[in-house]
């Protein structure tokens, strides 16, 4: 949750942005009876690529939506509105807000955005309200929203673990330069690419997240590029050949070190300095034109990231 605004009107807004993530590591280790992936996974927030969520008091019996992003739904089925209601409940108060999203994450991207929007309204209840959850119901309720949701409750690099859901924040002591690419207009479902694992799951012994976490805490960019690995690659090829292209136009950008980021499609890329980034970003706008989404940024080390985070 990054930085939280106020107006001084009777009836005032929360404003609050809130960021996307991409899964440096991604491995998966099982199904459980449920149906859920068991995952080791180390998410990485960007705190330079946020949707801004406005919360607003009004009167009637249900939360208002409005998004800037026409694709995304405003109904019921949107993870805001079921956190307006999740907290309404809890509370025993009307869900008599509106709520806003200026969308700035690319939708069901790989990238969280929905989790985020939902983990953000969350919070900005607790502040609007003066109703405070505590840890323990404010997690449980962001689980339901959805596994990657507690992640975004205060978004800092972690090692998530259980379905995504057991989180332990770790140490980066540097700054990752990184390019997103986006085959526009792509969307994948993380249900469909869940289906593609069909039990072939990483073993333990073989894959592991812990020289990428040491290499976080060491800040030695070269070894974090050497360590990065997910799970989605392969799956995700076959659905959209183009990625084929950003990959190999990103080794020939010089890039450290490229995959698609949680269930994809979206391709991140880490890289030695961020000049070299956005370099990468103007030349896969003209490479791609038209077929491409572009970000450029910084994840950035955990101590810069913790003081501007709740
Ligand atoms: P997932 O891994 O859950 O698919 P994602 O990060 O890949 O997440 P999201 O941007 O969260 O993708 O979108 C997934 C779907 O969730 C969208 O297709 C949309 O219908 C729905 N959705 C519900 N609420 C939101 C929201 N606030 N923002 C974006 N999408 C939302």
């Amino acid at each position: 949750m990054l930085k939280t605004e106020h107006s001084a009107a009777a009836i005032r807004s929360v404003i609050v942005k809130t960021p996307a993530k991409i899964n440096l590591f991604l491995a998966i280790r099982g199904k459980r009876a449920d149906g859920m992936h068991e995952l080791e996974s180390v998410f990485l927030p960007l705190p330079d690529l946020c949707d801004t969520i406005t919360v607003t008091p009004i009167h009637g019996r249900e939360p208002e939506i409005t998004c800037s992003h026409p694709q995304v739904p405003v109904d019921s089925s949107n993870l805001v509105y079921q956190a307006a209601i999740a907290f309404a409940e809890e509370a025993k108060i009307p869900p008599a807000w509106h709520i806003h999203i200026d969308k700035k994450i690319p939708v069901a991207a790989g990238l969280g955005g929905g989790s985020s929007d939902g983990a953000a309204v969350l919070n900005a209840l607790e502040e609007i309200t003066g109703i405070t959850l505590g840890d323990s119901r404010r997690h449980q309720m962001a689980r339901q929203l959805g596994a990657d949701a507690p992640f975004f409750l205060n978004p800092l690099p972690s090692l998530a673990r259980g379905i995504g859901d057991k989180l332990d924040p770790v140490t980066l002591n540097c700054s990752i330069p990184i390019l997103l690419l986006n085959p526009g207009g792509l969307p994948v479902s993380a249900g469909w690419a869940y289906q593609r694992i069909r039990g072939s799951f990483d073993d333990l012994m073989e894959i592991s997240s812990i020289p990428l976490l040491k290499a976080m805490w060491e800040g030695d960019l070269e070894k974090i590029a050497r360590n990065t690995r997910t799970r989605f690659n392969e799956p995700l090829l076959q659905k959209i050949p183009l990625l084929q292209m950003f990959f190999d136009f990103l080794r020939n950008q010089d890039s450290m070190a490229s995959h698609v980021s949680g269930s994809g499609p979206t391709v991140f890329a880490v890289f030695n300095s961020e000049e070299q980034a956005a370099a990468a970003a103007l030349k896969a706008e003209k490479e791609f034109s038209g077929n491409v989404w572009t970000w450029h940024g910084a994840a950035r080390a955990s101590k810069n990231t913790a003081n501007s985070l709740r």
